[in-house]
């Protein structure tokens, strides 16, 4: 898909609304956090009006990613399922004053342009939703303890003395 903007103010207040595919690969900052570049992300796109009058953006972001398991260090496939409110400001100043006028920790405040662009947000809005940690729910390996932090078990040193006597 090439890279397309979008005047967020007038998105927001048209109430306009896209939506499309992006494989993961055309995502470079995303591919970065991956083991590889495989799958496709769906996204939503849809303008509105936040109840504070000024115009946001609601971006929906959906799919699968390679990622590695911090636990048993295994390439897994993560869900991203991704849903975030971004209400635009004119400028910094503004985006300021509307944080704290809101004071609500759950909606996000960006400064709008009219030509922002819109493969950006996809990809904010999917690293976003990966894991610092990721983790499988359940390592393979580990059965029903899978949520329990995994015990390393050092191999003893006579063990290894025992292999060279025989
Ligand atoms: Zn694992």
């Amino acid at each position: 898909m090439k890279p397309f903007a979008i005047d967020a103010f007038d998105f927001g207040r048209l109430k306009e609304q896209r939506e499309g595919e992006i494989p993961v690969a055309e995502l470079p900052r995303l591919v970065k956090e991956c083991v590889d570049s495989s799958g496709v992300l769906h996204w939503t796109l849809k303008g509105g009006v936040h109840a504070s009058g000024h115009p946001e953006l609601n971006m929906q972001v959906t799919g699968a990613v390679q990622l590695v398991c911090q636990r048993c260090l295994q390439p897994f496939s993560f869900a991203i399922d991704a849903d975030s409110t971004l209400v635009l400001a004119q400028d910094e100043e503004q985006a300021d004053e509307i944080e704290a006028s809101l004071d609500d920790e759950g909606i996000d405040v960006i400064v709008g342009s009219k030509a922002m662009n819109v493969i950006d947000l996809i990809e904010d809005e999917a690293l976003l939703a990966i894991p610092q940690a990721p983790k499988h729910a359940a390592c393979s390996g580990e059965g029903a303890a899978g949520s329990a932090e995994s015990i390393v078990v050092k191999p003893s040193p006579f063990a290894a003395l025992k292999n060279l006597k025989h």
